[in-house]
């Protein structure tokens, strides 16, 4: 296929806001984009039709800008760009810097629980350790000597190991990713030559490697990749998810209404937490319902206060039982601003979108920014200090950011509030540990027993993560997720889910246990029995861990490495330059991974060779793309049954179910306009 009709073809695949409004799962989203319509008030969708079409070179990743004599395109009669770079050199230099600008994404979030871990160990800040018995088993699986030491002495040695992993300069033995990763994986990167030297300094060598005239080989391009991605995803992911169970607290099971339907719209102080940094979101929620905070709610004519979360903070709020229901992932934040209902929307950084400023200034919502790498013009700024200098202060800035929500309560205007009477039912609170006592595991051992003989048995066909963002190019807003998940269910696989795609699940009602009536007979049959939803939410982001633990627990049990077993990834709809890391992380893992969006990186045969068929036999997994999300769920089966077969384990038929029982039927655990929200 030429240049040109990939070009074609990736604009074919883009869907208008009235597509979007008919088609996606999620109706509260559909409603607001609506009355935002009504309201004239622009949103992404509007800015997203405003860009049409988008430039072919960059949506393919024909184009580079790195230096000053481009930007230079390649085409079929241009071969070469002003330095000499071909198409394959341009589209690998492309997703490498895309990889490591996500990677330290990431290692900003890792950096800042690496920081609370350590100020908790040293008394430096205000924060508790609210998870020892996580403290000292992380410390244990690290090799580290806990007898006749404080948590407090425990801590601090943790922190210097995941600080030291994510930032030194010379070589050195990575001693995260030698504890935690499976040793069978931990071989194969060793003998491939991919072990990272630190999060920082893989990220400090691609913008080395790719810049003007330095490295031009693309297998040393691809070799770098590579590297980068286990960087990602041991120090920026693994280390991040362990600190901030240790610092913030296990997952616990809880029950709660998520989506646009949670938001009171009258009598409550409404904030909104949005980004990826715990430090002052956790603050906030310590002191949230204190009495002195209560008695300023009350002086300010408002009967409560609420937090609400968006994005990945919402996640890690979700997760942990803190009564705070999830109304947004970070492309639906703008419509939760857009309710009229918040009075403060307090944000970090990462996935909060820019747009996000103009529509608030139509309300008279404040948004506050609590950190140095995430301002927004027009926004208020109450942050933790570049240096830390206010570090122990942490809770006096969070009340001065609850002071100015509280205090702007009385200018809200009841006529602007528009709240979709919309929400789901969900189940939350699925830690490694919970799983491992639903399912008879052994965590000394670091095996799931009852899962990996419910997939001998056939009881359950297959696992398969659901993780990364939604999209709004390539894809119907909350769709693809969705009806791949439970055309995975309909089949008897056992779904774990995290971050923004994760929260696609929670609002289409599929993480409840009264979702077992959409599962094959074996799944619900298991589901049922243990009255858990066939959708475990397993946290946010950076809890791909949890999944990647399951999965790999699983396998131990079955005692086959993780290419041999019934798993795959999905990351229907990825958009953040992180979700290139979190896609690979799992490939390098030895799971198959699924997109329907494709990166931009169709430009090169080479590149789609090598991460779609090449990376099968250097690591035993690679990606896949279809942009037909029930294409996409029938190839996740065969593969899956795939890999049963070559097991010896049972193989039954699947069956995919048509758009009318997969998209247009409703679950009874999405609630749409059968009752007023009440605060649970
Ligand atoms: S680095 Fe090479 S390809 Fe990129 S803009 Fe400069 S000259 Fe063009």
């Amino acid at each position: 296929m030429s240049l040109k009709e990939r070009i074609k073809l990736v604009h074919r695949l883009n869907y208008s806001k009235e597509e979007v409004i008919k088609h996606t799962a999620n109706k509260a989203v559909a409603e607001m984009v609506e009355h935002m319509d009504k309201e004239a008030i622009s949103n992404t969708f509007d800015r997203f039709a405003q860009q049409h079409p988008q430039c072919g070179y960059g949506l393919t990743g024909a184009c580079c800008a790195f230096c000053s004599y481009g930007p230079c395109r390649v085409t079929e009669k241009t071969l070469y760009s002003v330095c000499g770079k071909d198409v394959d050199l341009i589209v690998a230099g492309n997703a490498l810097r895309r990889l490591a600008s996500g990677m330290a994404a990431h290692g900003a979030h890792a950096r800042e629980v690496f920081i609370a871990l350590k100020a908790a160990a040293e008394g430096s800040a205000p924060i508790p350790i609210k998870c020892p018995e996580k403290g000292v088993a992380v410390a244990r699986a690290l090799g580290i000597e806990t007898e006749g030491k404080t948590i407090e002495a425990i801590c601090g040695e943790i922190a210097d190991i995941f600080i030291d992993d994510l930032q030194r300069s010379l070589p050195k033995r990575h001693e995260t990713l030698h504890a935690l990763a499976p040793k069978e994986r931990a071989e194969l990167w060793e003998r491939l030559g991919i072990i990272p030297i630190s999060a920082y300094h893989e990220c400090f060598e691609v913008n080395n490697l790719t810049s003007h005239g330095t490295d031009s080989d693309f297998e040393s391009h691809m070799q770098a990749f590579l590297r980068t991605v286990l960087a990602y995803a041991i120090t920026t992911v693994t280390s991040t998810s362990l600190a901030t169970d240790i610092v913030y607290g296990l997952p616990r099971r809880s029950k709660l209404n998520v989506n646009l339907g949670s938001i009171v719209p009258d009598g409550c102080v409404n904030i909104g937490i949005n980004g990826h940094a715990p430090m002052v979101a956790f603050a906030i929620c310590d002191i949230v319902g204190t009495p002195k905070i209560m008695e300023k709610v009350k002086r300010a004519g408002a009967d409560t206060i609420r937090l609400y979360g968006m994005c990945c903070t919402g996640g890690e709020f979700i997760e942990r039982d803190l009564n705070i229901p999830l109304v947004a992932m970070a492309s639906s934040a703008e419509m939760a601003v857009a309710t009229g209902a918040f009075d403060a929307i307090v944000v970090d950084q990462q996935d909060v979108l820019p747009g996000m400023m103009h529509v608030a200034r139509q309300f008279h919502t404040r948004v506050i920014t609590t950190s140095p790498s995430g301002r927004k013009e027009g926004a208020i700024v109450l942050e933790l200090d570049y240096y830390l200098k206010n570090l122990d202060k942490i809770y006096e800035l969070a009340e001065e950011i609850l002071d100015i929500a509280i205090d702007n309560y009385r200018n809200r205007e009841s006529k602007k509030v528009h709240v979709p009477n919309i929400r789901a039912k969900v189940e939350l609170g699925f830690s490694v540990e919970e799983v491992m006592k639903l399912f008879n595991g052994s965590m000394p051992d670091k095996k799931i027993h009852g899962l990996a003989a419910l997939l001998k048995a056939g009881k359950i066909r297959g696992i398969v993560n659901f993780g990364s963002c939604g999209n709004v190019r390539g894809a119907v807003f909350e769709r693809n997720q969705i009806i791949i998940a439970k055309q995975l269910i309909k089949n008897d696989v056992l779904v774990t889910a995290h971050g923004c795609s994760g929260m696609g699940l929670l609002f289409a009602g599929l993480a409840h246990p009264d979702a077992s009536v959409l599962c094959g007979t074996g799944l619900r049959e298991v589901v049922q029995a243990k009255d858990i939803p066939p959708v475990l939410h397993v946290g946010a982001c950076t809890d791909s861990t949890r999944a990647s633990q399951i999965m790999a627990y699983t396998a131990n049990a079955a005692a086959q490495p993780n290419p041999a077993m019934p798993f795959a990834m999905v990351a229907a709809d990825p958009a953040a330059e992180k979700t290139m890391g979190a896609r690979y992380a799992f490939v390098l893992n030895g799971i198959e991974t699924y997109s329907c969006v494709q990166d931009n990186t169709l430009a090169s045969d080479r590149f789609i060779d090598y991460v779609s068929n090449r990376l099968r036999t250097i690591v035993g997994a690679a990606m896949n793309w279809n942009p037909d999300p029930y294409r996409t769920s029938e190839d996740i089966l065969c593969m899956l049954d795939e890999k049963r077969a070559a097991l010896g384990w049972p193989v039954r038929d699947y069956t995919i179910g048509t758009k009318e029982e997969i998209e247009d039927k409703i679950p009874d655990t999405v609630e749409i306009g059968r009752s007023i929200c009440t605060i649970i």
